[in-house]
């Protein structure tokens, strides 16, 4: 029997290409010159897109040149780079990669969130600068006492708010809606929500809905003594809000995993002292992305052998035939 075809958009880690390459008959778009070419050569043979963020968009412009596709793996839990929608309407299913990166995820949250509150990267500047033998590093804000906001209460969500618990620390939440059986105080919007807290974990999906949810007037709620942590993704966050309200004082922090045009971080953010920057690492170890390239290569074989692909998002979900 012939393998399928599969079109990988972009660089993955070397054993989900070994794997794909062993099942299917792969492509790799991002080693073609002549890319436009390329697709109009095989792309009527494909059936199966490998994809993950470092593409850019998968959406219409693609679909339209794999007209046998029938589903497109997405290596990561958010997949606001895919047209799910565009996908559904051509019957083509998505699949990501949830659940295996949520404990990862959210220890990375909890570091930059002390990383951040403790100024634990400037004080390692601070050592490394020689400047300790001058002088004792400044005093720093605490966690202590704090009451912490979490936007977007899901998988993640949930990880980091059973990490704050150990923390001792008052939880609140956000949600399109309230959560049956969770004990943290529900508010119906972020600004409720930064009114009431003086940390916000956002961690929602990315994508039309949830642009800019934290805008200026979210900022301002959060007060002066308020931490925002973006570990969800940059479009979330209004950036030049963002920067306005570190550099006027509006809000005291921020520890930020996601930007607004990665992988270009604003001058004016590298200049502040009291920002953490990171170049977006919340699944970012061997052990959680050899566990995600795992699932992604699980996706494209259960799709291939009996078209019950283990996890489809809620888009695409429909086009899968009963158990
Ligand atoms: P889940 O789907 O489990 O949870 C998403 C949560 O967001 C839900 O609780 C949902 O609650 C809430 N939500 C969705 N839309 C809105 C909205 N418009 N307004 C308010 N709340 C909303 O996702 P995960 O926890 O698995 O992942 C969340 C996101 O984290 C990913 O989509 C990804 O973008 C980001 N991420 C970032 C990583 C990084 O490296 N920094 C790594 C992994 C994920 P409700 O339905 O009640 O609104």
């Amino acid at each position: 029997m012939t393998k399928p075809q599969i079109l990988m958009t972009a660089p993955m880690n070397p054993a989900v290409i070994d794997a794909l390459d062993k099942a299917f008959a792969l492509h790799r778009l991002w080693e073609q010159d002549d890319k436009p070419a390329f697709l109009a050569a095989v792309g009527p043979e494909i059936r199966g897109v490998a994809t993950s963020t470092l593409f850019g968009r998968v959406d219409d412009t693609l679909f339209a040149q794999l007209p046998a596709l029938e589903i497109v793996a997405s290596f990561g839990v958010g997949y606001d780079n895919v047209d799910a929608a565009a996908a559904a309407a051509r019957g083509v299913v998505v699949t990501n990669t949830p659940g295996v990166l949520d404990e990862e995820v959210a220890d990375l949250t909890l570091g930059l969130l002390l990383a951040t509150l403790r100024r634990i990267p400037q004080a390692d500047r601070f050592v490394r600068d020689g400047r300790w033998a001058k002088g004792s590093f400044p005093l720093s804000p605490t966690l202590r006492g704090r009451r912490v906001g979490i936007v977007g209460l899901g998988n993640i969500g949930k990880a980091v708010a059973r990490r704050l618990e150990g923390f001792g620390v008052a939880i609140a939440y956000h949600g399109r809606s309230r959560q049956a059986d969770i004990g943290y105080d529900f508010h119906a919007t972020p600004v409720a929500l930064a009114e009431a807290c003086d940390v916000l974990i956002v961690i929602v999906p990315g994508g039309a809905g949830t642009s800019h949810l934290i805008d200026a007037d979210v900022l301002a709620a959060l007060g002066p003594q308020g931490v925002l942590i973006n570990v969800a993704r940059g479009s979330v966050v209004d950036e030049a809000a963002l920067v306005q309200a570190l550099q006027a004082g509006t809000i005291l922090a921020a520890g930020l995993d996601v930007f607004a045009h990665e992988p270009q971080v604003p001058d004016a953010l590298i200049a502040m002292p009291n920002v953490v920057l990171l170049p977006h690492i919340g699944s970012a170890s061997e052990h959680t992305r050899a566990a995600m390239g795992q699932l992604l290569v699980d996706n494209l074989a259960a799709w291939f052998a009996d078209r019950r692909p283990l996890t489809a998002v809620p888009e695409t979900r429909h086009l899968i035939g009963p158990a």
